[in-house]
């Protein structure tokens, strides 16, 4: 790890759980600053106790990414803090397994607001401070299920095919800004995501699934530091990786 993460403020979302809460912690341990968002106050509020606790800088502001004025209000609270956003990583995600005759609309529209209106309202929020400074690093969550469709997966597949096309726009128009877009598609990683899901034959095989092949969040941790440490000229545009026992 070098010195390019030092002194970085970083706004995550979705920092109270998972893939958000390692990639938070392994970036205050390399000097970063962190802003964290999420619904559950107490886990980002005991999560910033634990990075001040072990010498880091960090905040925490209650943030439904569903909400774009909430998402707003997290961007300003990093600039009010800390006089500046370097990066923004829009992590909060939500994953609805069902086959699409099971006709879980609700759960489709969760996936949809989350997963890339959550996306669209972190890009809103953070652009304008980053287009102003003339540097600053987008890095979106999409995921294997945003290379492939799998059964059961139409609509979450869907999203994060949408966060990639959604990344893939921002990085040819931003050139302007001096701004870096990277977009981390990870496979399977043991976090609290499979538990969301209500359709009782895919909570059961996604499980079993996950049983087999997950690995640690600290996976996801060292792909962000990777592409955030990179000189700022290098533009790490997309990183790929799953379980090497994952299809
Ligand atoms: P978790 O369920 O552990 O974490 C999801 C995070 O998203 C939580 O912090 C949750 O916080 C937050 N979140 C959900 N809804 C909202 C909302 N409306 N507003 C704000 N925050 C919200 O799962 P992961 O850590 O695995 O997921 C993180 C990202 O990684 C997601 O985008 C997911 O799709 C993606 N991903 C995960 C993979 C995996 O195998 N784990 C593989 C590929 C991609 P709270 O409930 O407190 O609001």
């Amino acid at each position: 790890m070098n010195d390019q993460i030092k002194g970085k403020v970083i706004v995550v979302t979705g920092a109270s759980s998972g893939l958000g809460a390692a990639a938070a912690r392994h970036l205050s341990s390399a000097g970063a600053t962190l802003v964290l968002g999420a619904r559950r106050q107490n886990r980002i509020s005991e999560l910033a106790d634990e990075l001040k606790g072990n010498g880091g800088t960090a905040s925490a502001v209650p943030t439904d990414v569903t909400d774009q004025d909430q998402v707003k209000q997290l961007v300003k609270a990093a600039v009010d803090q800390f006089g500046r956003i370097d990066v923004m990583l829009n992590n909060a995600g939500l994953m609805q397994q069902s086959p699409l005759e099971a006709l879980k609309i609700d759960e489709w529209d969760n996936m949809i607001d989350v997963n890339i209106k959550g996306v669209l309202y972190g890009i809103a929020a953070a652009l304008p401070f980053m287009q102003e400074q003339k540097s600053g690093h987008i890095i979106n969550v999409s995921s294997v299920a945003g290379h492939k469709v799998t059964p059961a997966g139409a609509v979450y597949c869907a999203t994060k095919h949408a966060v990639r096309a959604i990344s893939e726009g921002l990085r040819s128009e931003v050139k302007a800004y001096n701004l870096r877009t990277t977009v981390i598609s990870p496979g399977a990683v043991d976090t609290e995501l499979p538990t969301h899901i209500t359709h009782e034959d895919s909570h059961e095989g996604i499980n079993e699934y996950y049983h087999q092949v997950a690995i640690p969040a600290d996976s996801f941790a060292r792909a962000v530091a990777f592409a955030i440490e990179q000189p700022e000229e290098v533009d790490i545009n997309e990183i790929l990786y799953r379980p090497t026992k994952q299809e």
